[in-house]
């Protein structure tokens, strides 16, 4: 079994134009250390779940993406944060949703599935947990970014609710009105390793300008983030109730083993088919049992990587 991980950070209104050069290759050089990461984990016949828990603890502390430092601000002001992570091997998951002073919600995330009690806490309880589980606790002012403050302040004068982060990021750019349906910019990582297990992670800020007390599809195990090794591991990104909606994660997984469609045409139903009929925006990556990847998106662009054991890292971020 050759293991393989892919990452992503975010879908959105990412244009060539908006970008620029410099930016993009600040990008491109932030995917590019956290797919080393991950992949070193599994050239070295670490499993999945420390190989995803790797990528997205380097993508929360990178604050060029929406997820630990750099998340995004609510209508008050705040951060809150939600992840979700899943071990294919037994489905045993564990989440996240609305914390503010944890430092990487994807840790926290984790310790809920290691325990076993509870798949999904929330708020105050989940801090607690996380604290007494040992993991570091921040104040609010470690997510902050000025680009997300800005963006947040442009969102609040146009009155737009909830934007997904590279689209605020690319309106500003532009100096466009903002439109309040477009919205994004999450992070994830999926991972098959030697012994053929699969794992999912994904970690999030949410919407720009969110409401207080919003949780969104990436903290929800079949929404945003799912993985079972007898189909495929799933983290999604893009407009969280729509993705909520359809169960966007699972839906793929379904899609193969009830269906038994490929990786390819299920993720291209999801995508492409069922999300743009209910105006969903975003995209996905995939891993499946056999160690196939796809990573549709339904944006202009998507931040994305993946690399093989042993083989090349190609990042990427435009259609
Ligand atoms: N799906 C995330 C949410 O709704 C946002 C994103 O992917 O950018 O919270």
């Amino acid at each position: 079994m050759k293991s393989v991980i892919a990452i992503h950070g975010g879908a959105g209104t990412i244009t060539r134009s908006a970008l620029g050069a410099a930016q993009e290759r600040e990008y491109l050089d932030a995917l590019e250390q956290v797919l080393a990461g991950g992949q070193g984990i599994l050239e070295k016949g670490g499993s999945a779940l420390d190989a995803v828990t790797e990528a997205v603890v380097r993508l929360e502390e990178c604050p060029l993406f929406n997820a630990g430092k750099g998340a995004v601000f609510t209508q008050a002001g705040t951060h809150e944060l939600d992840a979700a992570i899943m071990d294919g091997s037994s489905l045993a998951a564990g989440a996240v949703a609305c914390v503010k002073s944890i430092r990487n919600p994807i840790q926290a995330a984790r310790a809920v599935m290691e325990d076993g009690r509870h798949v999904l806490l929330v708020g105050a309880g989940a801090e607690q947990f996380a604290i007494d589980a040992g993991l570091e606790a921040v104040t609010p002012d470690y997510y902050f970014t000025q680009a997300r403050y800005d963006q947040w302040k442009l969102a609040q004068k146009s009155h737009a609710q909830h934007l997904l982060d590279h689209d605020a990021q690319s309106l500003m750019r532009e100096a466009a009105p903002l439109d309040p349906g477009t919205k994004m910019g999450t992070v994830g990582a999926v991972a098959l390793d030697a012994q053929g297990n699969l794992a999912a992670a994904t970690s999030t800020g949410g919407v720009t300008n969110k409401r207080v007390g919003r949780v969104g599809d990436s903290s929800l195990i079949g929404a945003g983030c799912y993985a079972n090794n007898r189909t495929v591991a799933v983290s999604c990104t893009g407009s969280g109730e729509m993705f909520m909606r359809l169960l966007c994660a699972y839906d793929v997984s379904a899609l193969i083993e009830y269906g038994a469609r490929t990786l390819e045409r299920a993720c291209q139903i999801v995508v492409m088919e069922k999300l743009p009929m209910i105006a969903g925006r975003g995209g996905l990556i995939a891993v499946d049992r056999l160690g196939n990847i796809c990573l549709p998106f339904n944006t202009e662009g998507m931040y994305r990587g993946h690399a093989r054991a042993g083989g090349p890292r190609q990042v990427a971020i435009y259609g």
